[in-house]
């Protein structure tokens, strides 16, 4: 399941994913994948 993340463009141009729910900002999109599967998983449980 996922949370759509929000996309960041930094100044040096690297690409971060944003928490649209509680507004963590991760490196890399498998750490934010990660993070929803932990931390936001109830939301997608039936
Ligand atoms: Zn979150």
């Amino acid at each position: 399941m996922r949370l759509k993340a929000i996309k960041i463009t930094s100044r040096d141009g690297e690409t971060f994913f944003k928490c649209p729910r509680c507004g963590r900002v991760f490196r890399y999109s498998k750490d934010y994948t990660k993070h929803v599967n932990r931390a936001h998983s109830h939301l997608f449980k039936k």
